[in-house]
């Protein structure tokens, strides 16, 4: 929502009129240098939409308990003779559905509307997909330490860009209500940390489970990689079928040796080197230019996670390990016979916390009826990761 700054009026007096923490006004307006100084100012007021009424400031006062002021801020700059008044509307519930099959375009889309009504959180394009499609970062929070979540590594298990997105929609509904959610203070949580999100790091591959073979227009033999079958609800890879998650120099030459595919494939194939895919690439440039404190990945499925990396996960990584099984339910591992993957090249290099939880049960690609309980479960370690 949009209003203009008036004067004499401070971004601190705008958040007692709205009841919203002043850091997420202020977070919202990059542009102003001075809260304090905002006279003529574009402002954006996070968590509210607007809505058009035929009535008088009176009743609108007692229909829905707004400070009079709040009322005059958003009909300053309209026509009043239009006989109409805009009334500001506190959004209370979620804005997205992420319950249904979860592409690409979806995913941007709900990206628009969120950060149309949170514009505190900042979105960037961290690299391009083989096929150009954008990888996507979400950035917010107030904090020095950065922790990271990514989701959709491997195409096939899209419902964690789904958790993902969930997650955020929820973050934003109860930091600008000021709820306390999972018996957690959301505004202490975002001033505590920073949040890197990256909800699919494999979009081309989501979009080939998901819409079949013309999403490889033609480019790629992907029916072939997939053993014949037109159906794509195995693939794992991305759009030229390399592993993602096989793609990090970490001990990649064992997985290279194994018995692995030897040539592109819907899954486990590591590349012809380590490193050779864009959204690989991206997503390690990306951990040495944010400097993450921890990283979470998502992936599908098992209801348990992995913490260590050859013995060179840090102390505090099995301290972590025992929050997020208490949080939620899921087993820790902490080795398995597998290398390679984001979290084992970022323990490897940063000797810092790095986890992978396999979320839900069942055979991927999980059925839409796990979401809830795949959500709820791993919304006990989403928290956790940020005051562990
Ligand atoms: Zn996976």
């Amino acid at each position: 929502m949009r209003i203009y700054g008036r004067e004499g009026d401070t971004l601190e007096y705008y958040s007692k009129v709205f009841d919203l923490p002043v850091e997420l006004i202020i977070d919202s307006n990059p542009h102003i240098e001075n809260p304090c100084m905002i006279y003529g100012e574009k402002i954006l007021i996070p968590g509210y939409t607007i809505e058009e009424f035929k009535s008088d400031y009176k009743n609108l006062y007692d229909r829905f308990r707004l400070p009079l002021d709040a009322i005059i801020l958003v009909n300053n700059h309209t026509a009043a003779a239009r006989n109409e008044v805009m009334v500001p509307r506190r959004v209370t519930e979620r804005l997205i559905n992420t319950e249904k099959p979860y592409d690409y375009e979806k995913m941007k889309a709900d990206l628009t509307l969120l950060n149309t009504v949170y514009p505190f959180f900042n979105t960037a394009c961290i690299g391009e997909s083989v096929q150009g499609r954008e990888i996507v970062e979400i950035a917010f929070g107030r904090g020095q330490k950065v922790i990271h979540y990514n989701g959709a590594f491997h195409a096939n298990e899209w419902i964690t860009t789904a958790v993902l997105m969930r997650w955020l929609n929820d973050f934003l509904l109860t930091v600008t209500n000021k709820w306390i959610w999972n018996g957690l203070d959301s505004m202490e949580l975002y001033k505590l940390k920073q949040l890197s999100i990256v909800p699919m790091v494999n979009p081309d591959g989501v979009e080939l489970v998901h819409k079949g073979e013309q999403a490889a227009e033609g480019k790629w033999d992907v029916v072939a990689m997939n053993e014949g079958i037109c159906e794509f609800y195995r693939w794992k890879a991305n759009i030229r079928g390399v592993d993602l998650n096989n793609q990090f120099p970490a001990n990649w030459e064992i997985e290279k040796e194994r018995n692995k595919p030897k040539a592109p494939s819907f899954r486990d194939y590591p590349g012809e080197k380590f490193l050779t895919e864009p959204e690989a690439i991206a997503m390690q440039q990306l951990a040495y230019t944010r400097d993450f404190e921890k990283v979470i990945a998502l992936h599908t499925q098992g209801e348990e996670f992995y913490w260590g990396y050859n013995g060179k996960e840090p102390e505090a990584s099995s301290f972590i390990a025992s929050e997020f099984a208490k949080r939620s339910g899921y087993k820790s591992v902490r080795y398995i016979d597998s290398y390679a993957g984001y979290k084992d090249w970022f323990i490897d290099t940063f000797r810092r916390p790095g986890f992978t939880i396999e979320i839900g049960k069942g055979i991927n690609p999980l059925p839409l009826s796990q979401f809830e309980k795949a959500y709820n479960d791993s919304l006990g370690i989403l928290l956790a990761s940020l005051y562990m």
